[in-house]
């Protein structure tokens, strides 16, 4: 259902890194191109379709930037004591009207439209009141002309690009457009994500939990990882291993979906008739990516039954753990890719170790730790329990993943290792 071109990727098993696996994927991705109109409320966290221009100057006028005394700066004499009279006030949001002659000045407050004749306002706390006159003095050197003065303008240009197409909207930049008077903006259609898990085993939490099956996990952990990348989550249910249901809800999923994503049944005993079934129906490649956890992965485009539609699969591993690793390695980029966003890195914090972490070089692996400040202030990680790939608990008490890269080799007490966080401010 989508304008995916064909795929440069070869069916079969390869050996990758992840960096490599990555890489792969990056480049067979174009972004889809749909895109609508939405109000400015509803519009946190799409993808700005196209560059948001400023209709107006910001600020409309010059103003001061804080509460004070506006006057000539030209008037300003080295060396000595300038006085002021003054001769009315200037409010934000109403302005003052008169002219301000020679040795007048006006009351102003941050905000407040500069008025004409003025250049400079001193800051209340730095002048002095003449108990007298009620002249404003200014002593030498306390202020110079043109300060405190906010020009039309200097945030952004009439016709200046306020936000760029690709820009994940943020809770700023809904303050920011708002700021200009824009009360919607032109958005890339949501990326629809077509979600199932596969395996006989696996029941609903709604269901009767029969012998030897477990409750399907996945599909909440990745449908909640998706709501918050803000995919539009086809929701396909439980699919047992067998080859014809696997058929029909495949074809249902790339009839609806730009993306299908399914967890499970690409291990080793499982992937057989998989594979076979999606060799009839595209060019999906199965991975034997050198990294713990979620060393099984299958990613390529799947053609639907109808000409022209087209979708990308990425066939994560069954394993909870697992399934959420290879979420964030290799299907979260590509799919904030696809949806058409600008990349904005992900900040990787470096953090002391607290204990030994055995490791051999020529696979990465992610490890889940938890993050905390030490005495010192500097930042530590400590590993959270046990790592086995299916224990979502310790994935859970995380607070990051410690990221041990491909050449990388055992990591000692006090060594720094790299950390992606979980949660960021905004
Ligand atoms: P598979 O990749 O299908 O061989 O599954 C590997 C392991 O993950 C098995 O122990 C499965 O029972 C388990 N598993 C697979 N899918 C899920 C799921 N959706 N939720 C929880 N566990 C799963
Ligand atoms: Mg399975």
């Amino acid at each position: 259902m989508s304008e995916l071109g064909p795929s440069p990727l070869m069916a079969g098993d390869l050996n990758l890194s992840v960096a490599q696996a990555r890489a792969t994927i990056a480049a067979a991705l174009t972004p889809i191109t749909g895109s609508e109109s939405v109000g400015l409320t509803q519009a946190l966290g799409r993808v700005l379709a196209a560059d948001v221009i400023s209709p107006i100057a910001v600020p409309a006028h010059d103003n001061s930037a804080m509460d004070g005394y506006a006057f000539a700066g030209a008037r300003l004499v080295e060396g000595v004591t300038s006085r002021f009279t003054p001769i009315g006030t200037a409010f934000a949001g109403a302005a003052f009207a008169g002219e301000v002659g020679a040795g007048q000045c006006v009351r102003i407050m941050t905000g407040a439209v500069m008025p004409a004749g003025c250049d400079t306002v001193v800051p209340q706390e730095l002048c002095g009141v003449d108990a007298g006159s009620g002249a404003v003095c200014i002593e030498p050197g306390v202020i110079r002309r043109g300060e405190n003065r906010r020009k039309r303008g200097e945030d952004l240009a009439l016709g200046g690009c306020a936000l760029p197409a690709g820009r994940v909207i943020r809770p700023v930049d809904l303050g920011l457009i708002a700021s200009l008077g824009i009360t919607s903006v032109t958005v890339r259609r949501r990326l629809r994500v077509a979600l199932f898990s596969t395996g006989n085993e696996l029941r609903s939490p709604d269901q009767p939990l029969d012998d030897g099956c477990i409750y399907d996990s996945n599909r909440y952990s990745l449908m909640g990882a998706l709501q918050r990348l803000g995919m539009e989550v086809v929701d396909l249910g439980l699919v047992r291993d067998d080859p014809a249901a696997l058929q029909a809800t495949l074809d249902i999923a790339v009839a609806q979906a730009d993306v299908v994503l399914t967890s499970g049944g690409v291990s080793v005993g499982e992937a057989d008739y998989t594979r076979t079934l999606l060799a009839s129906m595209g060019e999906v490649a199965f991975w034997k990516v050198a990294m713990r956890p979620g060393r099984p992965f299958a990613f390529g485009p799947l053609r639907g039954t109808t000409p022209d539609t087209t979708s990308w699969l990425f066939a994560l591993p069954g394993n909870p753990v697992a399934a959420l690793v290879t979420f964030y390695v290799f299907a979260r980029d590509a799919l904030l890719q696809l949806a058409g966003a600008t990349p904005e890195p992900l900040v990787v914090l470096q953090a002391r170790s607290t204990a030994a972490i055995r490791k051999r070089p020529g696979r990465s692996e992610f490890q889940r730790g938890r993050v905390s400040q030490a005495a010192d202030g500097a930042w530590q990680v400590e590993i959270t329990g046990s790592q086995g790939a299916g224990i979502l608990r310790s994935m859970s008490e995380a607070n990051c993943l410690v990221v041990l890269g491909h050449e990388q080799a055992s990591v000692a007490v006090g060594d720094r290792v790299d950390v992606w966080l979980f949660d960021g401010l905004v």
